[in-house]
């Protein structure tokens, strides 16, 4: 296993590549191997892997915050549906106020399609409402990391985590810190899955035992249905008491082991990705608990509502203020936000960061509107806030790179100018990638939906001028003289986020964007989904349509402009067939017969976010400071935060497609709960990353 492997395309195990063996196993062509016991796959399950890890007994005594499951070898998802049920059953059926969490990280090198999955569901199916609603989220695997959260009405949690990848190069993407197990993901009951040692011996190798060590506390328990010599002595050389149990059916052993070894120890055997401690997410360790769970954002755009949003359900007070006197008044204020898919030509910390968040975002929205889900080819009613009804990027087509990976993708298609004209509903010159659940939204319907929560208060007409460390928390000054006190803080501002002592160094670049509203014309009346490419469109709203939008990083006037006004009528005459006549019938061939709005998008160098705790500056310049001799320096230290402070910024002109994720990310950090998602995603969007970069340029 190399590293080098994680921005390579994730390769698909096709539904050609299954078959039903003459015992009525389902087998890999791939590996010869059986992914369950021939028609008793839930049996099996229940026998190797929840009694092998006493999930029942554990469970029953209900977990206060969370249990947490690591799987190697997602496969057909079986285990994952049958904790999942188990966890329904017994935890979430307790009547206690607050419900624990079952996190559930799975890695998986070889993913089944959605041909592949639908295939063996066909097959063998013992959890049918449960595999209907993964099978309803399953994603393509485009990026290396998806969040696929299953809470349900009723509060009951389960988030399940898909590491796509080589399981040891998968598992080093959970959160470890060198020399401190207490700060690391931690997992309570693991399942050794993947085929058997002798038919794939690539996955079973030592350096696999280590990240299962490094992730294992005293009293971690684990269960395998391979007795093979190599993994009971693998376990016992890391801290594993194992022994043979019974297998299921015709196997006469499995293992069963428990972590015996030190919790406190530092773990020698460090695997290459050990979390640099530069990005640890605690000031002091811990979370706050001063003024414990009351909270400050300032911003009430989408980045501030989505955060809001996720600690009032938390369970947390907050007051979110914002300058301009309503919600979503600055650039999450156009009158459409398109959810923006993208498909990048290589995978990298931008492309699996959007992909992972896209995927989260679609099924968030829908729930947050009470909708179920949107037939691809409905068309919604133009007064809705959500219009989910897909998405086409002209003029680009799925890489080959990815076709060949996954050979039925069903998120994205390549579409010719016939095809993507009949889902558009109006003539199109070109065709484009077809992304099904994009669409659009209404920003500022979205965002009051957000906040609209009896533990969120809003204040508007409240600019904040300073920022001050308390005994007890944070002191929030406003100009209009009202003095806020909260235990923690989140800067949520877009550029202005930088204009407190504390944040003035965060790079953060405004690029001023304006949009035009079009009257609509017969032929624009009947498109029916968002069109992109340089410029977009979306579908009529009261007779007009949003048209947009420009980029300028020197700009700063506020007032529309008319040079813009036509870039956005020459980017939309480039993607409609008739395009001048549009625009003729539209009356609008002079720029001054347009109105529009213009915003100010705030951005990193890198285009990623900035999300996270907030890094004391010169503390931390001092104690990395051997980061500019040697970049693999790490001090026994930990990263200087400010307690409490912690800032979500930088969104650009995504912000709807890619804060929800980011909400969430931010919120296990502000209460310490496991990342839902790779580490080395909340890394590529953590403030402190700026700071490493310099450090190691020797600035
Ligand atoms: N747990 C699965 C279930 O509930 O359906 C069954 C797993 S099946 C027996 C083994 C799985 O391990 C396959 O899906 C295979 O693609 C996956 N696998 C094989 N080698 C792997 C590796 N090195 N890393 C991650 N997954 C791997």
């Amino acid at each position: 296993m190399s590293l080098a492997t994680h921005n390579q395309a994730i390769q698909c195990t096709t539904a050609d590549q299954l078959f039903i063996d003459d015992r009525g196993g389902l087998r890999s062509t791939r590996f010869d191997d059986i992914y369950f016991y021939p028609n008793k796959g839930a049996e099996e399950t229940q026998h190797v892997f929840l009694n092998g890890n006493q999930l029942a007994q554990r469970w029953s005594q209900h977990p206060q915050n969370s249990f947490v499951i690591a799987e190697t070898g997602f496969g057909t998802g079986l285990n994952f549906l049958a904790s999942w049920d188990l966890w329904l059953r017994s935890v979430a059926s307790a009547s206690v106020s607050k419900q624990p969490t079952l996190y559930y990280y799975s890695t998986e090198r070889f993913p089944l399609s959605r041909a592949a999955f639908e295939k063996v569901l066909k097959h063998y199916n013992p959890y049918p409402e449960l595999a209907a609603q993964l099978l309803a989220r399953y994603p393509d695997p485009v990026g290396g990391d998806y969040l696929l959260d299953f809470t349900n009405a009723s509060g009951h949690a389960v988030k399940l985590v898909l590491l796509f990848g080589d399981s040891t190069e998968a598992l080093s993407r959970l959160e470890h810190y060198p020399g401190s197990r207490a700060q690391s993901l931690m997992v309570d009951a693991w399942f050794l899955d993947g085929f058997a040692p002798s038919r794939n011996p690539d996955m079973w190798q030592q350096q696999l035992f280590s990240s299962i060590e490094q992730h294992s506390h005293q009293g971690s328990t684990l269960a395998t249905f391979s007795a093979a010599r190599q993994v009971r002595e693998q376990l016992a050389q890391h801290g594993f008491s194992a022994h043979k149990t019974p297998g299921y059916g015709n196997k006469r052993d499995m293992l069963v082991a428990e972590y015996t070894g030190t919790d406190t120890a530092t773990n020698t055997r460090q695997t290459p990705s050990t979390l640099s401690p530069c990005y640890f997410r605690y000031a002091d360790k811990k979370p706050s608990d001063a003024n414990a769970k009351t909270a400050v954002i300032i911003g009430a755009g989408i980045a501030g509502c989505t955060i809001a949003y996720q600690l009032a359900h938390a369970g947390w007070q907050l007051t979110i203020v914002d300058s301009n006197d309503s919600i979503a008044a600055a650039a999450s204020g156009n009158s459409r936000a398109i959810l923006y898919a993208r498909t990048a030509l290589q995978r990298s910390a931008l492309s699996d960061f959007h992909e992972a968040a896209f995927h989260y975002a679609v099924p968030f929205y829908r729930r947050l509107f009470g909708h179920k889900t949107l037939s691809t080819q409905s068309c919604p009613d133009n007064q809705s806030n959500i219009g989910l009804n897909g998405m086409i990027k002209l003029g680009e087509t799925v890489p080959d790179t990815l076709l060949q990976a996954n050979t039925d993708m069903h998120s994205r298609q390549t579409v010719n100018a016939e095809q993507a004209s009949a889902l558009a509903g109006v003539d199109l010159s070109q065709g484009g990638i077809h992304y099904p659940e994009s669409g659009w939204l209404d920003p500022v319907a979205t965002c009051e939906a957000l906040c609209n929560h009896p533990a969120i208060h809003f204040s508007g007409n409240t600019a904040i001028k300073t920022l001050q460390q308390t005994d007890n928390g944070w002191r929030i000054d406003a100009q209009n003289g009202q003095v806020l006190n909260a235990g923690t803080v989140v800067i949520a501002c877009g550029q202005h986020s930088q204009q407190f002592a504390l944040t003035q160094w965060l790079p953060l670049k405004s690029l001023r964007g304006q949009t035009s509203q079009i009257p609509a014309t017969d032929q624009t009346r009947a498109l029916k989904i968002a069109l992109c490419q340089r410029g977009y469109i979306t579908p009529m709203l009261n007779n007009s349509h949003e048209i947009g939008a420009t980029y300028s990083t020197t700009e700063k006037n506020h007032a529309l402009k008319a040079t813009d006004q036509h870039e956005n009528i020459a980017n939309l005459c480039a993607m409609l067939v008739d395009g001048g006549k549009v625009i003729a019938e539209s009356g609008t061939q002079t720029a001054s017969a347009l109105t529009g709005r213009v915003g100010f998008r705030c951005v990193a160098p890198d285009y990623l976010p900035i999300v996270g705790p907030m890094v004391a500056l010169d503390e931390f310049n001092l104690r990395f400071a051997g980061l500019s001799k040697n970049a693999r320096q790490t001090p026994d230290e930990y990263a200087c935060l400010h307690k409490g402070l912690y800032v979500s910024t930088a969104f650009g002109s995504h912000g709807f497609t890619t804060a929800p994720l980011a909400a969430e990310i931010l919120l296990a950090q502000i209460v310490g709960t496991a990342i839902p998602i790779g580490d080395k995603l909340r890394q590529s969007i953590a403030p402190a990353r700026f700071l490493v970069r310099k450090l190691i340029r020797g600035k």
